[in-house]
C-alpha cells in the first residue's frame, strides 16, 4: 500500500482554466480584455485576476467552475482588467484570503499623446468590498506561498535593461509620477515537467519575471508560461532580446496570452511555433 507521502504526491494535479480572456474559446464563453485563470490543485481553489467582471461569472457558470469555493484571491497588480471581477468573488466566495502588493490599491492611470489621463486602477467600490468582505489579506512584498504546490512572487526585480514597463502609465491624474509598477507580480507552481508561471500583464518585464522565478526555484527549468506578457509596445530590440531570452530559458509551452499584444504573439508564434498554444477563455490544462 502507498505511503501517505506517496499518495499525497500522487494526487498532487494542478488543473489551471483561463476564465477570462482578450478572446473566447467557442464553447459559449464571452470574450473581454482582461486576464482570469482558476487554479484547482484538488486540496484547494484559488482565482488568479478576475478580468473586469462582465465575462467572470458567464464563463465560470459555462466552464463550470464554482467560484463559490474560491479560498483565495490572487491579484497580479491593481488595474481594472484584472479587478473588476473582485466584488463578485467576495459576494460568491466566503471571505476568501486575498494576495496583492499594497501598490494595487493605489490610484493608477494611462496618458494618451495628448496628455489625457484616465483612471484604470481598482475601481474604488471593489477597494471597498475587499476591506468589507475579504477574509484575511496578505501583502505580498516577497515571495508568499498560497497553497500546496502554489506560491506568488511578490515584487519582481528588474534585472534586464531592455524591458519597460510598456506603455505610459502613472501613479497620478496629471501623468508625472511614473507607475513603477512594484504591485505586480506572477503565480509558479512546481509540476513533474517544471515551473509552471501564470502571468497578469507582466508589467515587471516577462523576463524580469522568468528571471526572478528561476532564482527563487534554484534554476529549476520552465516547463510553461501563460498568461499577458504585455509587449505591446514593445521596441525592435526589446522584442528581439525577448525572443533571445525565452530561446535560452526555453519553457516546453508558451500561451502568450491578453495584453501579449498581436504582433508581438505573431512573432513568438513564428520564433516557437513547436511551443505555442491559444489560452482563450475556456481553456482548461492539467499539470502533474
Ligand atoms: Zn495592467
Ligand atoms: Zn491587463
Amino acid at each position: 500500500m502507498a505511503s501517505f507521502r506517496q499518495e499525497f504526491q500522487m494526487r498532487k494535479k494542478v488543473k489551471i482554466s483561463v476564465i477570462v480572456e482578450n478572446t473566447a474559446g467557442g464553447d459559449g464563453t464571452i470574450s473581454e480584455h482582461g486576464m482570469c485563470f482558476w487554479i484547482d490543485t484538488g486540496a484547494t481553489q484559488a482565482i488568479f485576476d478576475t478580468g473586469q467582471g462582465g465575462a467572470l461569472l458567464h464563463n465560470a457558470r459555462i466552464m463550470g467552475v464554482p467560484l463559490e469555493q474560491a479560498e483565495s484571491v490572487i491579484l497580479s497588480h491593481g488595474h481594472f482588467d484584472h479587478t473588476g471581477g473582485l466584488k463578485t468573488v467576495l459576494h460568491l466566495a466566503r471571505n476568501p484570503k486575498v494576495y496583492a502588493h499594497q501598490a494595487a490599491f493605489q490610484p493608477k492611470f494611462a496618458c494618451n499623446e495628448y496628455g489625457q489621463s484616465r483612471a484604470i486602477g481598482m475601481p474604488a467600490m471593489i477597494e471597498k468590498s475587499v476591506r468589507k468582505l475579504a477574509g484575511d489579506i496578505f501583502f505580498t512584498t516577497r515571495p508568499t506561498q498560497i497553497a500546496d504546490p502554489v506560491f506568488v512572487t511578490g515584487e519582481i526585480p528588474r534585472v534586464t535593461d531592455f524591458e519597460d514597463t510598456g506603455g505610459p502609465f502613472f501613479l497620478d491624474e496629471g501623468c508625472i509620477e511614473d507607475d513603477p509598477f512594484l504591485d505586480d507580480q506572477a503565480l509558479f507552481f512546481e509540476s513533474s515537467k517544471g515551473i509552471v508561471v501564470l502571468l497578469g500583464c507582466a508589467h515587471a518585464g516577462v523576463i524580469n519575471t522568468l528571471l526572478y522565478i528561476q532564482q527563487l526555484t534554484h534554476g529549476k527549468p520552465i516547463h510553461a508560461v501563460m498568461g499577458g506578457m504585455h509587449l505591446l509596445s514593445a521596441s525592435r530590440k526589446r522584442m528581439d532580446k525577448t525572443i533571445e531570452y525565452l530561446t535560452r530559458i526555453n519553457p516546453d509551452l508558451l500561451g502568450s496570452a491578453h495584453c501579449t499584444g498581436s504582433e508581438a504573439t505573431v512573432e513568438l508564434w513564428e520564433a516557437f511555433s513547436q511551443k505555442c498554444f491559444p489560452c482563450p477563455a475556456g481553456t482548461s490544462i492539467e499539470f502533474d
